[in-house]
């Protein structure tokens, strides 16, 4: 946090300021950029988030989400506030190739730019960094930071619901990434206003009946799993979109149920999105998808949950997948060597 004082001298001025985070938004990117709006707020300056894509719907409760601005919805605006933007905050992502289109209007941009991630490798497109690979989730630094300039007063029960998401999602509901400060912050979010019954429900009890449907289909038809490598994939085609009308956080998780089996180290996720063929990689203990994705698919992320993706084919992907797997999967137990 050594960029710290920096950050907080720049905020004794106000600011306009624009918060940008990572296409396809997770819990976290749209918990830490609403909670770091609603601080920014508090403190007179003037706030809007830019998010590349759509977020899932069930985050839609969360205090002032209807006022995001999703730059494939409308672009003139949003090039509009980056243009006049004094301060601009990216949040959950360390690449300018995670916000589409927008990353070269931030690379040419004249603003203050301000990293707050926890991703390995961040790339220095910045002027300011809080960037902490240990940080369970980008709602943890930006916790960690309102309480280091000494603002918790700020910290009403919404701002504390946004960043409580952010901290629920990214850890699986407190399954990875688990350590005793963390749940300590997470308490202490609970006692500033978090109603976690009503989070639980919003959150993991909402999902629309084809959301179900899907998993069913994805885990009976469309699961590969190579035990010879302890891996396994999933696979969903242009068809497959089509006939179940997914959108944006319909396949989030699913990738997570292949870790379920005691055999499995290594899970993908490969989807034919339009054109683009994206990946999700899980993987269990010290391997790490973070170097698979990196190498292989022009993405990124942390040692267990990592993302890339190509222009291919679907079949052409998950020959590249099964191509190089090898080299990141646990090595095959050879048998009847001693026979
Ligand atoms: P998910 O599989 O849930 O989409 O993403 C898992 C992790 O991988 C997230 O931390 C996300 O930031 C990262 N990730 C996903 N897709 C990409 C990508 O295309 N590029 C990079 N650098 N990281 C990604
Ligand atoms: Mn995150």
């Amino acid at each position: 946090m050594e960029d710290l004082p920096r950050i907080k001298s720049i905020l004794t001025q106000p600011q306009n300021v624009v918060i940008l985070s990572h296409r396809n938004p997770d819990g976290d990117a749209i918990g830490s950029s609403l909670g770091w709006l609603h601080y920014l707020i508090q403190k007179g300056h003037k706030v809007h988030i830019i998010f590349p894509s759509e977020y899932p719907i069930n985050f839609s409760w969360m205090p002032l989400a209807d006022e995001i601005i999703i730059y494939d919805l409308r672009p003139e605006r949003a090039k509009e506030l980056l243009a006049v933007a004094s301060l601009i905050c990216c949040l959950d992502f360390n690449a300018l190739d995670r916000i589409d289109k927008m990353g070269e209007l931030v690379r040419n941009s004249t603003a203050t730019k301000l990293m707050i991630d926890h991703h390995i490798d961040p790339e220095p497109f910045v002027d300011l960094m809080i960037s902490d690979p240990q940080s369970s989730a980008t709602s943890e630094l930006i916790l960690d930071m309102i309480i280091a300039m000494g603002d918790e007063k700020y910290i009403h029960a919404g701002l504390a619901e946004c960043l409580y998401t952010g901290i629920l999602t990214d850890t699986g509901s407190f399954a990875h990434a688990v350590s005793p400060s963390i749940l300590r912050k997470a308490a202490r979010l609970l006692e500033l206003g978090v109603d976690n019954e009503k989070l639980q429900i919003y959150l993991f009890r909402s999902l629309p009946e084809k959301h179900l449907r899907l998993l069913g289909f994805s885990l009976y038809h469309r699961m590969e799993l190579m035990p010879d490598l302890q891996s396994g994939l999933i696979y969903l085609s242009k068809e497959d979109y089509a006939k179940f009308t997914i959108i944006r956080g319909d396949t989030e998780g699913i990738v997570n149920y292949l870790l379920m089996l005691k055999d499995v180290q290594i899970a993908a996720l490969i989807t034919d999105q339009n054109g683009i063929i994206k990946f999700s990689f899980r993987s269990k203990g010290d391997i790490s998808v973070q170097a698979l994705a990196r190498e292989n698919f022009n993405g990124g992320g942390h040692l267990n949950a990592s993302g890339g993706y190509q222009h291919t084919s679907l079949k052409d992907a998950i020959e590249k997948f099964k191509r190089v797997l090898p080299k990141y999967a646990p090595q095959p137990i050879l048998t009847n060597i001693l026979n």
